[in-house]
């Protein structure tokens, strides 16, 4: 008899691997009942008198009541914004801007678990993805960006750069204070004074940055808040002094968007919608690429604009990577989003429900075999199993729509010449994935394929320095890198070239 089998007589080894719940606390958020707009420096009720409840998308929980910015309120936002950049900001010494941001990223730091178990508690994303990714990153974002607001003519040699004015700016739900971060940043860094619109099912970190103005005392009016639905976003885009959009969320509304602003003038940048493909090779680590694929669709629930929602794998590993990934699939944990052991939180609204189960139904009625491993799904709040389509045809919606949730469709190749056909066969590019062991072949595959992002054996790798943005219907301009300051200066040739 071995060890373990007289061990098992006496007290029996687990028969599996559950873990205990280990929820973060929430009592380090302080929520209050109704939230107004941050306008000038202070949160004001909005002209409107408008309001509507945000919910917590895990427990249908009203976690508070927020204002609905009407078009009186989004004029009294972007003056705010007008007054403080003629009368000071965009006036003020760059290394004072700089201590700004600076002032704002170590605050960030400093509060990082409150902004974590509130992005969490209103947008269903898991704490260590809150914790270890969208708040390091947006802390970063200010840092690097406080880094060149002092040294924007060496970033720009030969060029005169100067702000551009008053900024709006929309951001959706999917990473809300990540975006927040990637707009105000670099409009910040360049002198502008911005317009800010959060996403209406997520506002609660954008109004808790507003606190975070406050104590990095920056002058009132260089950034205000928004909140409302696409109603006042509508409005900002339209408002006549506002200089720049730059706008994150479906193409449908950039689409309009753009239509809006043709023959404006004002300057715009769209960050859109995706379908990106993961290509695998048969020569890739296949345990990390397994790695890689969930990854790269199941983070933050798939509601990532750069997903891998399309992979493409080789035809001679297709079985193997199939039966690991399904393994794999079966060890990840769905539930309470702050519970430090989750792996995949809660869908962001009942309507992004309703699209994702829309589409997977798509899936199946157009005949793709459906993968979902067994999982028991909390009772109350939006959830969906990750799931995996075989057997996907490219005509298939779910080979060709953003599904924006926790769904993968799996397809094949045989040839580098058929992956990058098949890759490059939607309307969007915004990125793609490579794992090979071959760096020749990385940077073969890097340059035929229409994406704005490859990465190489890893994915959903993000870093404020590295510039990120699409190609045809995922938009346009880049935000991350000096890419990102561009659209919020203007860049005249200067007189004298050295
Ligand atoms: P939207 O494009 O509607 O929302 C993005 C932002 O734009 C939100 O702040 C939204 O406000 C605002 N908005 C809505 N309508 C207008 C308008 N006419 N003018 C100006 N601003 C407007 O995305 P949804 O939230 O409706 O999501 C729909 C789909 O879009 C998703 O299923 C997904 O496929 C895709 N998406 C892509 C994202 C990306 O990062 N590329 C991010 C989010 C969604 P409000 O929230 O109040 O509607």
């Amino acid at each position: 008899m071995t060890d373990l089998e007289r061990r098992q007589d006496r007290a029996p080894v687990p028969s599996g691997w559950d873990y205990a719940p280990a929820p973060e606390a929430r009592d380090i958020v302080t929520l209050e009942e109704r939230y107004g707009l941050y306008i000038g420096g202070e949160l004001v009720e909005p002209k409107s008198g408008e309001y509507f409840p945000t919910v917590s998308p895990a427990s249908e929980e009203v976690l508070a009541e927020v204002g609905q910015a009407g078009p009186e309120d989004v004029d009294l936002a972007v003056q705010a914004a007008r007054d403080a950049y003629d009368n000071g900001w965009s006036a003020i010494s760059p290394a004072e801007r700089a201590k700004y941001l600076f002032r704002i990223a170590r605050i960030l730091q400093e509060r990082s678990r409150e902004f974590a178990v509130l992005e969490s508690l209103n947008g269903g994303k898991p704490i260590k993805e809150s914790r270890d990714v969208d708040l390091p990153l947006a802390a970063a974002h200010f840092f690097y960006y406080a880094g060149w607001a002092d040294k924007l003519e060496y970033a720009f040699p030969h060029r005169r750069p100067r702000s551009v004015g008053v900024a709006g700016q929309i951001i959706p739900w999917n990473f809300p204070l990540l975006m927040l971060a990637w707009k105000i940043a670099p409009a910040l860094a360049g002198g502008n004074t911005v317009v800010l619109k959060p996403a209406e099912s997520t506002p609660l970190s954008a109004l808790l940055f507003a606190d975070v103005l406050r104590q990095a005392e920056l002058p009132p009016g260089v950034v205000n808040i928004v909140t409302g639905d696409g109603r006042a976003g509508a409005e900002l885009v339209k408002h006549p002094d506002v200089d720049k959009i730059a706008f994150t969320g479906s193409t449908e509304v950039g689409k309009a968007i753009q239509r809006e602003l043709a023959g404006t003038g004002k300057r715009l940048t769209l960050e859109l919608g995706g379908k990106a493909a993961n290509i695998i090779f048969d020569d890739a680590a296949l345990d990390q690429a397994v790695e890689g694929i969930v990854n790269g669709i199941y983070f933050n629930q798939g509601h990532v604009c750069c997903a891998g929602s399309r992979l493409l794998v080789q035809e001679s590993i297709y079985e193997p990577v199939i039966e690991k990934l399904k393994r794999r699939l079966t060890t990840l944990r769905v539930g309470d989003p702050l519970d430090k052991n989750t792996d995949v939180g809660a869908i962001n609204s009942k309507q992004q429900l309703e699209k994702i189960e829309e589409l997977v139904r798509s899936g199946e009625e157009e005949g793709a075999d459906i993968y979902q491993p067994p999982c028991r799904l909390p009772e109350k709040g939006w959830w969906f199993v990750p799931t995996v389509f075989t057997n996907v045809a490219q005509s298939y919606r779910i080979a060709q729509e953003e599904i924006f949730g926790p769904v993968l469709s799996v397809l094949t190749f045989r040839t580098p010449d058929e992956a990058v056909e098949k890759a490059n066969n939607t309307p969007y590019g915004l990125s793609a994935g490579v794992w090979t062991e071959k760096g020749s072949r990385i940077l073969s595959m890097a340059s035929r394929l229409e994406a704005g992002v490859v990465w190489a054996n890893t994915y959903n790798r993000f870093d404020p320095t590295s510039p990120f943005g699409g190609y045809k219907e995922s938009g346009f301009g880049r935000e991350g890198g000096l890419h990102g300051l561009e659209p919020y200066l203007d860049l005249e040739e200067s007189e004298v070239r050295g």
